[in-house]
């Protein structure tokens, strides 16, 4: 049986980046994703112009209709926008417990148009973070969220915000080689990758699904991380300019 992992994250028309890399990703990697989509956004590979969110009533109804049918493996959280949503994942959470949860703090696109509304870090940390068992902010989130510039501390503040684990993506650093930073209660770990040329859009989506769909199938955090990891370098080796802006991951991986 395929497991279904739930997607809760926002559209992105271009194809990129939001709901279409999760449901490729978790496709691509044997799953099923079943998705509550929290807003529409209007943009393209170059940026994000703005964004609509959905009504609570009618996701929580779509939640309600998705909760009384399957039974979920997995949790992958993106775009979520405001508050109120974040409120009312809180409210799905509640009813899924035990199963893993993959939190991807989006706030904006890479370009800088935001996807949220100001007030939806603070929501995030308080209401998500501590029932997750990832996270996978690229740096400048993860710098946003904590207040640090460092890297390690910025992990020790996440991890203080209740996650069980936190990943920092190091594509936003300005090291020579792409350094993923893991971060567990137990230690950390780092894995380096090489730098490819280009800018990619959706790359953290489709590192958070991948997790998302690793730990559906019972894979360890680690072992989830790592396998996802080693599928978005695929993605991202095989990626194609479809426009004119960011290159776009091929997620058949
Ligand atoms: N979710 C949505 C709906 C988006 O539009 C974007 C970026 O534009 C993201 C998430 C984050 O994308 P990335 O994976 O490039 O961080």
């Amino acid at each position: 049986m395929k497991p279904n992992v739930l997607v809760i994250a926002g559209h992105d028309p271009s194809g990129g980046a939001g709901i279409h890399a999760d449901i490729e990703a978790i496709h691509s990697l044997g799953g099923l994703a079943s998705t509550l989509i929290t807003g529409l956004t209007v943009q393209n590979s170059i940026n994000v112009q703005g964004f609509a969110l959905t009504d609570v009533d009618l996701l929580r109804r779509q939640a309600r209709a998705l909760l009384d049918d399957y039974q979920f493996s997995a949790v992958k959280i993106g775009m979520t926008g405001s508050p109120d949503i974040i409120r009312f994942i809180g409210e799905v959470l509640d009813e899924l417990p035990g199963v893993p949860v993959v939190l991807d703090p989006v706030l904006a696109a890479e370009a800088g148009g935001s996807l949220g509304e100001a007030s939806v870090p603070q929501a995030l940390l308080n209401d998500i973070f501590p029932r997750s068992v990832l996270v996978t902010p690229n740096l400048p989130e993860a710098r946003t969220l904590t207040g640090e510039t460092d890297i390690d501390l910025c992990g020790e503040k996440l991890l203080a915000s209740g996650c069980l684990s936190a990943v920092i993506t190091g594509t936003h650093d300005d090291t020579d080689a792409v350094e993923n930073h893991f971060f567990m209660r137990s230690g950390t770990r780092r894995w380096q990758w090489p730098r490819l040329p280009g800018s990619f859009h959706g790359s953290g989506c489709t590192l958070a699904s991948a997790c998302a769909a690793q730990l559906a199938q019972g894979r360890s955090l680690e072992g989830a991380l790592d396998e996802a990891q080693h599928y978005v370098a695929r993605c991202l080796q095989n990626a194609w300019q479809a426009g004119k802006g960011q290159l776009i991951p091929d997620r058949r991986g």
